[in-house]
């Protein structure tokens, strides 16, 4: 009973700070822009949603800055205040969206929301990296079951939540509906390519298995193309420092199998991966997983699809 009436009084207090710091930024904001205001966590729903309204007015904007630790984000009091004030807002839904939930279950008025992780087969999360099982054994109650929340790094899933956007997008503004659809299709006729780019890599490779001496937020990714994977971390785990042995087992399946590449992620500070190739000749690489972008990416105008045309060209090497 005390709880819940903290808690009500948590979100009343919340409601309040909403009301009395939004009232002139609203139509400060309304007169500046026309169109609708779209408001994102991360890179690739803004990216997403940035391309399908090319050409309007409406204003996207991503939560998470620049070069930023995803899973570390923690939102302002002005954040909640974007999204209350957004016509839509975008999130994934996994693991590190639980304060999405909690934000918008205390917003007074509700927004329109876009969950990515609606509009895709979902993978259960790993606790563990297929090479660390055998060292923790530890394994999730049925209750405790996670979703791996990293869906957009297959591309036929990029397809699917892109569709649904624009859906979304041409119910909450009618007047572009055209636009929208046009360049929904366009996009989606670009993100078939990149598919089949990815397929063809695969179908005439040498083998069939990547490394990543780091995290492993890309079990989509390896899913669709049929990939074997050895990597050092499950998902994005917050873990940075591997175990000896970790790093040994990543050194004996590279040199058993004559591995040419091994991978490290963007914003990785790749000690895991200079340790595996000083030790076996191999070549470093980066694979862009487009969770989130650096400053100087974004600045150059980096997108989902150059980010993952370039990893089109580093899967190429990692397979021949
Ligand atoms: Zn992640």
């Amino acid at each position: 009973m005390t709880k819940k009436l903290f808690a009500f009084a948590l979100i009343f207090t919340l409601v309040l700070t909403i009301f009395s710091a939004c009232a002139p930024s609203t139509s400060a904001e309304e007169s500046q822009s026309g169109g609708i205001s779209i408001v994102s966590t991360i890179f690739p729903s803004y990216d997403f949603a940035r391309q399908i309204t090319a050409g309007t007015d409406a204003e996207v904007t991503m939560l998470l800055q620049p070069g930023e630790e995803v899973h570390s984000f923690d939102p302002t009091s002005q954040d909640i205040i974007r999204i209350q004030n957004a016509d839509l807002f975008l999130y994934v839904g996994g693991e590190n969206d639980v304060w999405v939930e909690n934000v918008l279950s205390g917003l007074d008025q509700s927004v329109d929301t876009f969950r990515m992780m609606d509009y895709v087969t979902l993978y259960e999360e790993e606790l563990v990296a297929g090479m660390q099982a055998e060292e923790e054994s530890e394994s999730a109650a049925a209750d405790e079951q996670e979703w791996d929340e990293h869906v957009w790094t297959a591309p036929v899933n990029a397809i699917a939540i892109v569709k649904a956007m624009t859906a979304e997008l041409i119910a909450i503004d009618p007047a572009n509906a055209k636009t929208y659809q046009e360049n929904s299709d366009a996009y989606v006729a670009q993100l078939e390519t990149l598919d089949q780019s990815f397929r063809d890599v695969v179908s005439s490779a040498k083998r069939n298995t990547v490394v990543f001496a780091d995290r492993f937020p890309v079990r989509y990714f390896v899913e669709e193309f049929g990939l074997d994977y050895y990597a050092a971390f499950p998902g994005c785990s917050a873990e940075t420092e591997p175990s000896a042995a970790t790093i040994a087992a990543l050194i004996d399946h590279v040199n058993a199998e004559n591995i040419p590449v091994v991978f490290y992620i963007e914003m990785s500070n790749q000690q895991m991966a200079d340790t595996v190739c000083e030790a076996t000749g191999a070549k470093k690489l980066l694979f862009h997983t487009c969770h989130n972008v650096t400053k100087e990416e974004f600045e150059s105008g980096a997108t989902y699809l150059s980010l993952m045309q370039n990893n089109v060209l580093a899967l190429k090497e990692a397979l021949n």
